[in-house]
Order: C-alpha cells, then sequence, then structure tokens
C-alpha cells in the first residue's frame, strides 16, 4: 500500500457494491478530486463512468441545510425532540409495531448498526426494512437455505481465474462496470469463456460466447434442466456430496420442468450445459434479473444447486456470486439491516440468538417475530397500522412498485420524518419532518462490498449547514427517547467497536460472519482501517468458504433445494400483452439525486424510454421516437419509444431512474406490480404485466436554456447540460400563443423573443435573447420534435439557430456515449467512416473514447460492429 501525500484520503465509491476505493483530494474550495485507488483489491485503480465524475456531485446546489418541521427551518433541539416524542407517543399509545423505519443500502454499517438497535432492542419492534429488500433480499433467502447462512462463497479474484464465466440476469458492464472490466481483463489473458443469460440484449452480451435470451422469469426451468444434465452426464461430485442433503429430491424437481418454458433454441440449451459441464472453473455471476423476481428465491436455489452438486464451490476460480446493486447492501445484511434478521446473521426467530444480543444491549424489548417487509411495511402505513414513520436515504415513492399507492400512503402518514442530503425527493415532499444528513464525502464509516470485503469510507468535506451524520442523528433520538446510555455514542470507531465485539458473540452460537478480530481496534487503528475480507478472527482473515464441505445449517451440510418453475405473473387479461423488465442505465444511481447532478452523466441517455420490439412496435402503430403510455392496474408511465431488437416480441424495457422531480410523467414503478417473492418478500421488478400504447399529444416540445426550467405540462423530461438544462415537452391542450406558454407554462426566461411560427401546421420556434446573447430555444411541432438536440444544447450564438440544424462546419456531436471525454455517437461514427477504423482501440486512439474508465467500450464495439455491417450491406 503506498502512501499518500498529506492532501490525499482513501475512501470508497457509493454507489454499487463493487465497492471501488477512490483517492480523495479536497481542493480547499468544497471541491475534490475523485481518482480510483491503485491499492484497492476491488478495482486496482479502476473507475466507471459514474465513479469518474463523483467530484462533480459534491456541491451545495440542491443539498438540505438545515432541519424543516411543517415546511419551516428549525434548528435540531427542536425537530429532535419532535421526532423522539412522536414516536414515543405513538408507541405508547398503538404499540411499537406501529412504527418504522424504511432505510438505505446507502447507510453505512455504524449508522445500520444504530438505526437497528434501536428499532428491535429498544422500540422493541422488527419494523425496519431496507431498499436493500428490492435489490438482493432473494439471495439472502437463497444462500440461507443453501447453505445455514447468508454467506458470500467466492471472492473477485475468482474472476481472474475462471475459464467460464455465467452471467444470469446480470448487465455486469453497465450495472458493475469496473468488475466488467476485470473480466474483459482476464478474457484477454487466458480466453475466459462467458455466457450471458438474460431476456434482453444488454452491453453484456457484446462480448459473450453465447447469449441466451430466456423467457422472463424461465431461469429455474434452464438450472433445473442443467441439473438433470449434470446428473446424466455422470458429473455429480460424489465426494462433496457427502457434505450435502436433498440431491435426490432436488433431482426429481429439476426432472419435474420442462426447458421449453424457457422459449430458448434447443441447440443454445444444449450448448449452455456443454460448456457449463465441460468446465470445471465456472463462476456464476448473478445479480437483480435473479433476485428481482416472484420467484427470485428458487432461481437462486437453482443456481447453487448446480454448483453444490458438482463442488464447484469456494474454490480459486469457481462458484456462486452474486453482486448487489447498492454500496452497503452486504453491511446492511451482516447488521441486521432487513426485518427478518438480528445483527451479525443471529436470527430474530432464535430464542438463544435473540437472548444473547438483548443480553449484549441491555434491551428492554426484543421482538420475536421478523417485522413488516418493505412492501408490507408500505401497505400497513397505507391501511393505518404503521402511525409514525422515518425513512432514511432512500425514495420509496419512486422506487417502490406500486408507486403511487406508496406516496398516497406516505401522504396519508400521521407523521413522516425523512432524512436525505436534499429536500428534492418525492418521499422528502411529503414529510412532516425533514433531518439534514451529511453526504457521501462528509461521512465517516464502513461499508462491506459483493466480495465481503470491508472497507472505509472517510470523510474530506465538512458537513454543509447543519447536516450532520445518520448514525449520529439516530443516536441522539435514542437518547431523547429514555435509553441514554445504550446511545451514548461519540464516534463511529465506537460504534464499530461494539458491533465486532457482538459478532464474537454470534461466533459462539456457530454463525459464519465473526469481525472479532477487530473489536480492539482504537481510534487510530480504525482510521487506518484498510480493505478487510471477513471473517477477521485471531486464527482467520478473509479467504473463500465451502470447499471445505462446512455448511452453517445443524448438521453442517448444505442443502440443495427441490424448486421447481413457476411463471411470473400471467398474462391474462388481453388489454395487458406484454411483460416490462425494468432495470438501471449505465450512467445514472437510483433516483438521481447524485448522478443527476452531473451534466455529463446525464449527457448519456437524458430522457427516460420504453424500449420494444419492432414487430410489437408495428403491431400498436408505434413509430420511433413517439411517446408511449405503459399502463397497468397500478398506474401510468409516459416514456419515449425506442424500437429495437435488444428486446424479444412481447416484452418492453425501461429504465428505473425518472421521478417528479427530472420526469414526473415517467416514474415507472408507478405500473410496476408489488407481487412478491414468499420467501423473500423481495418484489418482481422484471415481469409485469403492461398495456403499451401511443401517446397522442397535441404537439411536442424540445427546450434548452441557461437556467432550470419549470414545466408543467402533461409530459416533460429535464435534464441538466454544462450550459443549463434541456427539456423534452408535449401536451394534451391547444396552444396560440407560444410565447406566453414559455414563460407560464414551461418556466423559460422573461427575455427578448424571436419567433418563427406556422400555426396552420402547428410549428413554432423560439428564441430567447438578453443583451444579445441567446439564453434559451424552444421548437414546438405537432409531431415529435426533429432538431439536433446536443447541438443546440450548446446554445450556438449563431444567426440560424431556428432552423435547429447545426451548419456543415460545427457537426452535431450526437448523445454521448463516452461521457469520459464527451465524444457523442456522431463523432464517432464520422471516424469510422472517415478513417477507417477497425477496432474500439483504434476509436481510442483517434477520440480517447473508451479510454479512460473503459464503461463505454461495450457500446463502441458495438456501434463499430453496426457500422461495418451497413458498411458491408452497401
Ligand atoms: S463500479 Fe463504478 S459505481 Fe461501482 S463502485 Fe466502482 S466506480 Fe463506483
Amino acid at each position: 500500500m503506498k502512501d499518500l501525500s498529506a492532501c490525499t484520503t482513501r475512501s470508497t465509491c457509493p454507489y454499487c457494491g463493487v465497492g471501488c476505493g477512490v483517492l480523495l483530494q479536497p481542493d480547499g474550495a468544497g471541491g475534490l478530486t475523485v481518482t480510483g485507488d491503485p491499492d484497492h483489491p476491488a478495482n486496482q485503480g479502476r473507475l466507471c463512468s459514474k465513479g469518474s465524475a463523483l467530484a462533480e456531485t459534491v456541491g451545495l446546489s440542491q443539498r438540505l441545510l438545515a432541519p424543516v418541521v411543517a415546511g419551516e427551518e428549525t434548528g435540531w433541539d427542536d425537530a429532535l425532540q419532535l421526532v423522539a416524542d412522536r414516536f414515543r407517543d405513538t408507541i405508547a399509545e398503538h404499540g411499537p409495531d406501529s412504527v418504522a423505519f424504511y432505510v438505505s443500502g446507502q447507510l453505512l454499517t455504524e449508522d445500520y448498526y444504530v438505526a437497528n438497535k434501536l428499532m428491535k432492542g429498544f422500540i422493541g419492534s422488527a419494523n425496519i426494512d431496507t431498499n436493500s429488500r428490492l435489490c438482493m433480499a432473494s439471495t439472502v433467502a437463497g444462500h440461507k437455505r443453501a447453505f445455514g447462512t447468508d454467506t458470500v462463497p467466492g471472492t473477485y479474484e475468482d474472476l481472474d481465474e475462471a475459464d467460464l464465466v455465467v452471467l444470469v440476469g446480470s448487465n455486469l458492464a453497465w450495472c458493475h462496470p469496473v468488475l466488467y472490466q476485470r473480466l474483459m481483463a482476464a478474457r484477454q489473458a487466458r480466453g475466459t469463456r462467458i455466457i450471458v443469460i438474460d431476456p434482453r440484449r444488454t452491453a453484456s452480451c457484446d462480448s459473450a460466447d453465447l447469449h441466451l435470451p430466456l423467457a422472463a422469469g424461465s431461469d429455474v426451468a434452464l438450472f433445473n434442466h442443467l441439473l438433470t444434465q449434470i446428473d446424466a452426464g455422470g458429473l455429480v461430485d460424489a465426494d462433496f456430496l457427502t457434505h450435502t442433503t436433498g440431491i435426490h429430491e432436488a433431482l426429481d424437481s429439476a426432472l419435474a420442468d420442462d426447458v421449453s418454458v424457457t422459449g430458448l433454441d434447443t441447440d443454445d440449451i444444449a450448448q449452455f450445459c456443454q460448456m457449463w459441464m465441460e468446465t470445471e472453473k465456472v463462476v456464476t455471476i448473478f445479480s437483480q434479473g435473479v433476485n428481482q423476481s416472484s420467484a427470485g428465491s428458487d432461481k437462486v436455489n437453482a443456481i447453487l444447486n448446480c454448483h453444490l452438486a458438482t463442488g464447484r464451490i469456494g474454490k480459486p476460480g469457481c462458484g456462486p456470486l452474486s453482486v448487489t446493486g447498492q454500496p452497503n447492501a452486504m453491511g446492511g445484511r451482516e447488521v441486521g439491516g432487513l426485518a427478518n434478521m438480528l445483527a451479525c446473521h443471529l436470527d430474530i426467530e432464535n430464542a438463544d440468538h435473540r437472548a444473547a444480543v438483548r443480553d449484549f444491549w441491555s434491551a428492554p424489548a426484543m421482538p420475536e417475530a421478523p417485522g413488516l417487509k418493505a412492501v408490507d411495511l408500505f401497505r400497513a402505513v397505507g391501511d393505518g397500522r404503521v402511525k409514525a414513520l422515518w425513512v432514511i436515504h432512500t425514495n420509496p415513492v419512486v422506487s417502490m412498485p406500486e408507486a403511487d399507492a406508496v406516496r398516497d400512503a406516505i401522504a396519508a402518514c400521521p407523521f413522516t420524518v425523512v432524512s436525505d442530503i436534499t429536500a428534492l425527493t418525492d418521499t422528502a415532499r411529503l414529510a412532516d419532518v425533514l433531518l439534514p444528513a451529511a453526504a457521501w464525502a462528509e461521512k465517516d464509516g464502513t461499508v462491506t462490498n459483493s466480495d465481503r470485503t470491508i472497507s472505509r469510507q472517510r470523510s474530506v468535506l465538512p458537513a454543509p449547514g447543519q447536516a450532520r451524520a445518520d448514525w449520529d442523528i439516530l443516536a441522539e433520538v435514542g437518547r431523547r427517547m429514555g435509553w441514554a446510555s445504550a446511545f451514548d455514542y461519540q464516534t463511529p470507531g465506537e460504534i464499530f467497536r461494539e458491533y465486532a465485539t457482538l459478532s464474537g458473540i454470534a461466533a459462539k452460537f456457530g454463525r459464519d460472519f465473526d469481525i472479532s478480530g477487530l473489536s480492539d481496534l482504537d481510534a487510530v487503528g480504525y482510521d487506518a482501517l484498510q480493505p478487510t475480507r471477513w471473517p477477521v478472527t485471531a486464527t482467520r482473515q478473509g479467504g473463500r468458504f465451502f470447499a471445505d464441505g462446512q455448511f452453517y445449517h445443524p448438521d453442517g451440510k448444505a442443502r440443495l433445494l427441490p424448486v421447481t418453475w413457476r411463471a411470473p405473473a400471467a398474462k391474462t387479461e388481453p388489454r395487458y400483452p406484454f411483460w416490462l423488465n425494468t432495470g438501471r442505465l449505465r450512467d445514472q444511481w437510483h433516483t438521481m439525486t447524485r448522478t443527476g447532478l452531473s451534466a455529463r452523466l446525464s449527457a448519456h441517455l437524458p430522457e427516460p424510454f420504453l424500449d420494444i420490439h419492432p414487430d410489437d412496435a408495428r403491431a400498436t402503430g408505434i413509430n420511433p421516437a413517439d411517446l408511449v403510455q405503459v399502463a397497468s392496474p397500478h398506474g401510468t408511465s409516459v416514456l419515449r419509444a425506442r424500437i429495437t431488437s435488444d428486446v424479444t416480441q412481447g416484452q418492453v424495457f425501461a429504465p428505473i431512474h425518472w421521478t417528479g422531480e427530472t420526469a414526473p410523467a415517467a416514474r415507472i414503478d408507478a405500473v410496476v406490480a408489488a407481487a412478491t417473492d414468499p420467501v423473500s418478500g423481495q418484489p418482481e421488478s422484471k415481469a409485469s404485466v403492461v398495456s403499451v400504447t401511443r401517446f397522442d399529444a397535441k404537439w411536442y416540445g424540445f427546450a434548452v436554456s441557461d437556467r432550470e426550467m419549470r414545466p408543467s405540462c402533461e409530459y416533460w423530461a429535464q435534464t441538466p447540460t454544462k450550459l443549463g438544462y434541456r427539456a423534452e415537452l408535449a401536451g394534451m391542450d391547444t396552444i396560440d400563443d407560444w410565447q406566453t406558454a414559455a414563460r407560464d407554462l414551461f418556466g423559460l426566461p422573461e427575455a427578448q423573443i424571436t419567433i418563427v411560427e406556422d400555426p396552420a401546421r402547428g410549428m413554432a420556434r423560439l428564441a430567447f435573447y438578453e443583451d444579445g446573447r441567446l439564453v434559451a430555444a424552444l421548437f414546438i411541432s405537432p409531431e415529435p420534435v426533429a432538431v439536433m438536440r446536443d447541438y443546440l444544447a450548446t446554445l450556438p450564438q449563431v444567426p440560424d439557430l431556428l432552423s435547429g440544424w447545426a451548419p456543415a462546419d460545427r457537426p452535431d456531436p450526437g448523445p454521448v456515449l463516452c461521457s469520459c471525454f464527451d465524444v457523442g455517437v456522431n463523432t464517432i461514427l464520422t471516424a469510422i467512416e472517415t478513417k477507417g477504423l477497425m477496432t474500439v482501440e483504434a476509436i481510442g486512439e483517434a477520440l480517447q473514447a473508451g479510454t479512460n474508465c473503459g464503461s463505454c467500450r461495450p457500446e463502441l464495439a458495438s456501434l463499430l460492429a453496426s457500422a461495418h455491417q451497413k458498411e458491408a450491406a452497401q
């Protein structure tokens, strides 16, 4: 580990579960320089586009700087006393289960620990759940059923040694880009083969040897078939099976399943089985496509069954590897952030475990049963069983399924507290009390990534205004509720030591999560803690689990589970003929409260969209760039149509990121049904039944401005640019006076206006000038507006601006593809054509694109392939 200069601090990226190390250098003026930490084992210096843009998200715009009660700024004393009083009074009147916390995988482990201790040990309810319920609860359930514990067996190093990597329901190239780059490096070095199993063709398919676009939710049938082939091929590892039970039951179930429900070509299925069976070193990476399913737990166990049957687990280069979406989803799992767990992998239903934790905490009231999981929790808010709710660092009004019902439930809740870094979220707008929390670069604590590595997140910027750390806010409420000594924490290091000590007690019950070797870290040791993979005990540090055949069920054996394919929600009503799949984009994170602040991240895909197959588009009369309305029994969402064979017929795909703040009509989770996995409680986000129809607006608009707009028409989507903002607009009412509408309906500046109009054709083009300088422009059309958006977003000071087209000497760069170097699609296509570029590396040499974080390399490869295909066809 290299020494750093005095002004450089090691920390961790706050976005995804890869858990990349970063080096932070404050500039002394509130800003930062962020680079990858070459010494961090997760990323060895690499960062993806989101991590590379972290410095652009630490400014104070949109920050919540003081507590707010009933819309009025106030001091901490009043706000926290109100929170403590209302929670205490509600509990006194209605019992402990009348209150709930809904927290987040964005919390640090120390924050999580205090929240969990307050709710489960002192309030006496288990009604604390986390948005990680939406992320990987099915993996937790699958791991526990198979291993007797929620343990990720392998490590990232396995990717360096594997000969075959199978990505199941994982667009690793976009959602865990640094791991994907690691896989690409291994492929380059040793020819690692890759199979992608995903209903959708994603960026991860570009380097795959085989893509299996299976029917939504049919993963269990595919892996059951693999298990039968493993058995038929004599590949069951008889020695390893002595460490397991259930092979016969699992095989019986597998044989009863019908692989044809996957809809896959039989040759492709055979090739998949052949590749898997002939390769000893196989890693199966699975993510949200497996977890976010009403059969998620069974999918996980179907995968684990194959690894257990062959003994391909916990050894170098082989095993199942779940990758989490959030930076500290794993920390939340370990510390008891889910409603059905105690801390340190102890079980809430186990009386001995409960007693041990109660004694350790000197807790007055421990719940004996699991609390409400996320979907049920918000239903309980809606029907009045939960009367006081505290939401911490998450935005359920956007991210929960049946989001409109969640919005209505929170709006009607008698008392809602929201802790966040901004008041500008759909959920924060409904809060009775808003508490200003410290943000990523201001927080101190630990996180655990997807391969069990605990890393320090270190504070390098002062918390602005009155913002405070979450553990500090929670502890203060605990003290004000009457538990002064239990919550008398002064530093996150104290909390970590207490947690590590508790893990030693858990280990005495035979639990695997044991970091008791860190329980005597002093303040200096905590501050200097290096990335450390658990367990950490006097005799062991890190490594893989289970290769020795030692599992955590009472008999020490693993379980192969009999699982059977179940269809996701059936398309029983003809008016809902599509399955809606939702997911993440390369350059955005969650509900964009941070990545949405970066103009270059926002330039990649600036508008919410729906991918629909060409045949389905034809059948429904949808043309490219039309607006479409997606509807289900739960709500509607309006999105821009992208017609593409990346999705199969009968399926559509939409990203999850847009909110009431950025595109109010496009909140996709308003449409998603809250169907949950019966074991994990995780909602199905990949297969809701929906209809898709053209959204026939009276008019369509595109606007750019040097300042934020405030549109109030039926459809709008606004995103930042380097010089201001751009917005897509559409409306249902006839408008005669566009100059007035520009001001009153879209929030464009009051300025000197040049207008070109053709009322008969419904066309209008307006340019707005201040002191002769262009500050905004508006283009209106009865059809989706056809102008060069990326060129116009530069607010070009040219006389023929209202043509909407770039002059020949100033070409339109097109949508940004490489966000590190701001290189657009048109620029790349022109270079491919004019310079005869043949490889991604050649594009890099010519334009720099793809040479920094590498996140765009799959898209560059795809663009290159389609350009060459087009050329060959001519
Ligand atoms: S892969 Fe990207 S988003 Fe994930 S931790 Fe690393 S830099 Fe952050």
